[in-house]
């Protein structure tokens, strides 16, 4: 039926004949002569249908947009100034003599160049895909998959799939859970990540794994999450960080080279936790935006100014600021707007201090908090943050959680409506984390990364006795302020296995109930190990400077988990349930 893709016919080919299939992406009268972009995934082909040849013509001229044809005819330069040089078959065009129209088209409910919303796009998902943009991300997607096969084959690794129904995979998320029919009142989870099954394949002398591999997490509708996704899912023995980082900067080396052809540094910059909240107010700053959040706690902790001395002289609080060059511009309302913007983080307010002239003094400034400030803290404030004339200085002040997350966040919005945020890959390893942090509601440890995070510390008594300030030895990569991967060494003694249970509050009971296969598991022989996921999703969007995740997803789900496509989630037959032994009380809610 086809002898080239619309998309690959070229000046190589003039003079010959090729038959093209694919859809009608436009149609043109001009002057008696029928012209037809006829779109396939790899392009567009101009089709001409010359009046002179009266049975096709008239055919042509029943054809309407999206109806799919076969073409057959002589591939010729196109005349004298109709030449389009934005297109890559531009030179060329293929003057019809067949003709079979071999199907039709409604008219579809939005066009290739419009603006359709997120809902019409995904219920007809199958003609969103026909747009070149997402048509190309998910041929992207594929390089990336590809790429990453290549080099992990390579590099000694083996795919292995792990089940998809198993039981809770404790990612710190909720689970998706599917009631089993054979033992009913029982129920499978769909696993948050491999992570159990992935350590056993090391305990079984496995050695190197990998899976590309769906993962599920029941979350909190949060800015651009999927709760199904996609992970390359990685685990070695007998490593260390540096041989799992090293590796990982080896493979997003070639992911880069072989889909875009960038090179990425060969080894990205290392960074601990605690610098990174200090400098950039976030666990995954964004290094291509020059902006750093400035410590002044110090300086403010015994002013009369009770909203900046209280934060100082807290141990949990902090008072930093953020000086944004040539800043001092800002009018009211783009101040109000920062300020309502960092109010979404829980900050209370957004002081500020206007560099109108450095060399003027207290006079050069403009301010509505000077008046509460003695002259030496202003003056202090003024060389850290090395503010110069027409610049604006930021602050925030409260517990520090609130301030890194307000500032941290302020931080980008500025860089990114300023103009600041340099072109390029800023890649970086974030390291150091603390082992477990407070849940703020439930006062109990919670693990920062799963429970099967091996501690910095050397013992398990070590690590009972001060769990607080316990660092773990996991490792995030950060791209362009995206986390895109995580990983750590794990656990293989089951005493410290053990003791980090006990840290977070699972009873022997409970752990024996949901781990005990685990916790046996550590004692035959289990070999030091580590490993790494990294969110394939999120590293194509990045790559094809998409805006969403679920533009490069086939048939992603909206942002409330629901597929307008196929109507999932969806109700189940009485029988169905039945058979499961469920009894749904609550109606449905619409
Ligand atoms: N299982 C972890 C996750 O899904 C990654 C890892 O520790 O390898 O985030």
């Amino acid at each position: 039926m086809r002898s080239d893709y619309c998309g690959q016919v070229d000046q190589a080919l003039i003079g010959s004949e090729v038959s093209v299939c694919g859809w009608v992406h436009r149609r043109r009268d001009h002057g008696g002569v029928i012209f037809i972009d006829l779109r396939d995934r790899e392009g567009l082909l101009q089709i001409v249908f010359d009046p002179d040849r009266a049975e096709i013509f008239a055919q042509a001229e029943r054809i309407r947009s999206e109806y799919v044809l076969a073409v057959k005819g002589l591939v010729r330069d196109r005349p004298e100034g109709t030449v389009n040089p934005n297109m890559p078959t531009g030179q060329i065009e293929v003057l019809a003599h067949e003709l079979e129209i071999l199907n039709r088209s409604e008219t579809p409910p939005f066009h290739h160049d419009e603006h359709a919303g997120e809902e019409l796009r995904l219920k007809y998902r199958y003609l969103d895909l026909r747009r070149k943009d997402m048509m190309s991300n998910l041929l992207l997607r594929h390089k990336v998959t590809k790429a990453m096969r290549d080099f992990l084959d390579r590099e000694g690794f083996i795919d292995v799939e792990t089940p998809m129904l198993t039981r809770a995979t404790p990612e710190g998320a909720r689970d998706y859970i599917v009631p089993s029919r054979t033992h009913p009142g029982t129920f499978f989870a769909l696993p948050q990540s491999p992570q159990i099954f992935k350590q056993l394949l090391m305990m079984s002398g496995l050695d190197r794994y990998y899976q590309i591999v769906r993962c599920f997490r029941d979350e909190d509708l949060r800015a651009d999450r999927q709760p199904e996704f996609t992970q390359l899912d990685v685990e070695m023995s007998f490593v260390d960080e540096d041989a799992v980082t090293g590796m990982m900067e080896r493979l997003i080396g070639h992911l880069f080279k072989a889909a875009l052809d960038v090179d990425l540094p060969k080894q990205f910059p290392r960074m601990s936790y605690a610098e990174a909240l200090d400098r950039f107010g976030s666990d995954k700053p964004d290094l291509r935006i020059d902006l750093e959040l400035v410590e002044v706690s110090d300086l403010m902790d015994s002013v009369e100014f009770k909203v900046f001395a209280g934060p100082a002289s807290d141990p949990e609080g902090r008072v930093a600021a953020l000086c944004v060059p040539a800043g001092a511009g800002l009018s009211r309302k783009e101040i109000d707007d920062y300020t309502s913007y960092v109010g979404r983080f829980g900050a209370k307010g957004l002081a500020y201090i206007k560099v109108n002239d450095l060399d003027a003094g207290l006079d050069g400034l403009q301010s509505p908090i000077l008046k509460f400030l003695p002259d030496d803290a202003v003056a202090g404030i003024l060389k850290r943050t090395g503010a110069k004339t027409g610049d604006i200085i930021f602050f925030g002040a409260d517990k520090a959680r609130v301030v890194n997350d307000a500032l941290g966040a302020l931080r980008v919005k500025v860089g990114e409506d300023r103009g600041l945020v340099k072109e390029g890959w800023a890649p970086l390893w974030v390291v150091d984390f603390p082992m477990f942090e407070k849940d703020q509601q439930t006062g109990r440890w919670t693990a920062l990364h799963h429970p099967f995070t091996a501690p910095a510390v050397g013992d398990a008594e070590a690590l009972r006795a001060d769990p607080g300030n316990a660092l773990s030895r996991a490792y995030d990569v950060v791209l362009n302020g995206s986390e895109i991967g995580g990983g750590s060494i794990r656990i293989h003694d089951q005493a410290i296995q053990s003791a980090v249970f006990d840290l977070l509050d699972i009873s022997k009971e409970e752990a024996e109930e949901k781990f005990g296969f685990l916790l046996t598991a550590l004692q035959f022989g289990c070999p030091p190990h580590g490993g790494i996921a990294f969110g394939l999703d999120r590293i194509v969007m990045l790559m094809a400077g998409a805006d969403s995740i679920r533009d490069v997803i086939a048939f992603p789900k909206t942002q409330s988990a629901h597929c307008p496509l196929t109507n999932a989630p969806g109700e189940v037959s009485s029988e169905q349930l039945r058979e499961t032994g469920i009894r749904v009380r609550a109606p449905r809610s619409e």
